[in-house]
């Protein structure tokens, strides 16, 4: 049952050899007694010459079988430029069935997206015969030669692939934890880990000063279309660096991913920018680079206005509308709708006239005096025929609208340049954000270390302080993030204070690690990226999904095998989940 060769390799050169091949019937044409197979392996699909119309006709699609045969050119006309194989055919003189195909539950051959297009729960449910169709296969074989050129490069720069453990206790990534019972201590339970973080530190603290890990995560968190439950991280942890060390690691990694499976050169290094910039700009933590349209800070050309929507707000910024002026009254509905739906109250706006001064009958610029409407087009940035898009309240949220409407904008005018990369740090992001019950909690995780002029001061003013924190985006996406650790126990303890970790809930949940830092901990820090994303990424798809080879669905749960699914009485008395420890 051997065979001899890949369909998908046969070429001119081949011709008057005899070979045998094996894959399944991708499509079946019957011609005056002769069957024409298109021959599908994993290597691409070869068409076959069947003289045999009994045998070819009880073929079906997908039928599994085994060709032996001799290659040979096709008459004149019948080439396919198309098709690597296609020159060439082969013609049978033996075909065994290796297995029949039921009835699919959608055609293989056929286009993913267009017309005819299947069901995502059903692709999944059936991702074995999915995984059969050129473009989700091939999206796998992108992120199987992805994670070969990082163990590549990882190794080339002396890091060390180290497996930490699945089964463990929390790690806090802010999301909740999956739990794991525990058979032979009834009431003790395992955490799958939101991310190695506590054990990468520790292989620092071991001296092996560079380490990486292609490592699955685990978090519970809300369903979401870009979010599943489960997912991989190209995890690095380093010793005795700076930010330097790791954007410059990073820099190397992209761009060699880059070239090497996109060919396009990534220019390095990456521009850069504080988290504080980019939400001023772009109102968002990874700004989509690829067309301009920043927001503009209107809070001083405001201040003592006397329109109510506007007045002692702490931040009026904007947006513009390149040609919005025009819009019809249903259109400019259309897009109150929009931030309705996104749950802002609504939009205010300003239209601008052909001679570039404000439109006075709008229902905002009525409130406003003359020299405010006067001054306007100037300090939004915007010019004869544009409009002008407002959001007013506490800086952070207002900024994120008009950053959400940046995007949407540069997405309903065309401005975004779709085959561009525009790679960026993020840098200093806050240490701290504030929580719902008015405490505290860190913004990456609570060993990111506050930048040198937060170092002494940061458990003063939390909602002040800086971490030496840094995120790695591509044009809105964002691909890694990471931060320099903190190595002094003195200081981790502060952090602890800040987030209202008592010294028991510290020293029960990260007694080990903080005892660890009683040994000598080296200065050290690291990145992760998501390499789900990554992946997607470079197979040219926003869906994540695409580039798992079993993915959930967007409820979490996996179509394929029905998990989960509820245990038996057995195994939960067998598991100890009822057993108070
Ligand atoms: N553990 C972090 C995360 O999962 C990454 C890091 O700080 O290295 O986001």
């Amino acid at each position: 049952m051997i065979r001899t060769r890949d369909a998908g390799t046969l070429r001119a050169a081949d011709a008057g050899f005899a070979v045998t091949l094996a894959g399944w019937v991708a499509r079946r044409r019957d011609h005056g007694g002769v069957t024409f197979l298109d021959l599908r392996d994993a290597s691409g699909v070869a068409q076959v010459v069947l003289r045999d119309p009994e045998a070819g006709r009880a073929l079906r699609a997908e039928f599994c079988v085994l060709v032996h045969g001799t290659v040979a050119i096709r008459p004149a006309g019948n080439a396919n430029p198309d098709l690597p194989t296609g020159n060439v055919e082969v013609v049978a003189t033996d075909l065994e069935v290796l297995s029949t195909s039921a009835e699919l539950p959608f055609p293989i051959e056929g286009s993913l997206y267009g017309p005819g297009s299947v069901e995502e729960t059903t692709r999944w449910r059936h991702r074995y015969l999915d995984l059969r169709r050129a473009w989700p296969a091939t999206a796998l074989r992108t992120r199987a030669r992805m994670t070969s050129i990082i163990r590549r490069v990882m190794e080339a720069n002396d890091f060390l692939d180290v497996e930490t453990p699945y089964l463990t206790r929390s790690t806090p990534e802010g999301a909740r934890d999956f739990l794991v019972p525990v058979r032979l201590q009834p009431g003790h339970w395992y955490a799958l880990p939101q991310s190695p973080q506590l054990f990468k530190q520790l292989l620092m603290v071991a001296g092996l000063e560079r380490y990486y890990q292609i490592a699955r995560c685990f978090r519970d968190e809300d369903f979401r279309a870009d979010r599943t439950p489960e997912f991989t991280q190209l995890d690095i942890e380093l010793s005795f660096l700076d930010e330097e060390d790791v954007y410059a690691l990073t820099e190397s990694l992209l761009t060699t991913l880059w070239r090497d499976l996109l060919d396009v050169d990534l220019p390095v290094p990456f521009a850069r920018m504080t988290y504080a910039d980019a939400m001023r700009r772009f109102g968002s933590d990874r700004p989509d680079l690829r067309f301009g349209l920043e927001l503009t800070d209107l809070s001083g050309h405001f201040a003592g206005t006397r329109f109510r929507v506007f007045a002692e707000q702490p931040y009026v910024g904007a947006v513009v509308l390149p040609g919005g002026g025009s819009l019809t009254r249903k259109e400019l509905d259309s897009w109150q709708d929009w931030a309705r739906g996104r749950g802002a109250r609504g939009l205010a706006y300003v239209l601008i006239g052909e001679d570039g001064a404000v439109r006075e009958s709008g229902p905002v610029a009525k409130h406003l005096s003359a020299e405010e409407l006067v001054g306007l087009p100037a300090a939004a940035g915007a010019g004869a025929g544009d409009a002008v898009f407002f959001a007013a309240g506490t800086e952070r949220p207002a900024q994120e609208l008009l950053g959400a409407l940046r995007l949407a904008i540069g997405r309903d005018r065309g401005l975004i340049e779709e085959s561009a990369w525009r790679f960026l740090w993020v840098t200093h992001f806050p240490m701290f954000e504030p929580t719902d019950g008015g405490g505290w909690t860190a913004v990456h995780h609570p060993f990111t270390a506050p930048t040198p002029e937060w170092a002494d001061r940061f458990a003063e003013e939390p909602g002040a302080g800086l971490a030496r924190a840094y995120d790695v985006v591509v044009n809105g996406i964002e691909l890694g993030g990471g931060s320099i650790r903190i190595h002094r126990a003195g200081m981790q303890q502060q952090v602890f204070d800040v987030i209202g970790l008592t010294r028991e809930e510290a020293e029960s949940k990260f007694g080990f690690l903080l005892e660890a830092f009683r040994y000598g901990p080296p200065p050290h820090g690291g990145i992760a990226f998501g390499l789900d994303r990554m992946a997607a990424v470079l197979a040219g798809t926003d869906a994540i999904r695409e580039v798992m080879a079993f993915p959930k669905a967007a409820s979490g749960g996996d179509p394929l095998t029905g998990a989960p699914t509820p245990i038996t009485p057995e195994q939960r008395r067998e598991a100890g989940i009822d057993v108070a420890p």
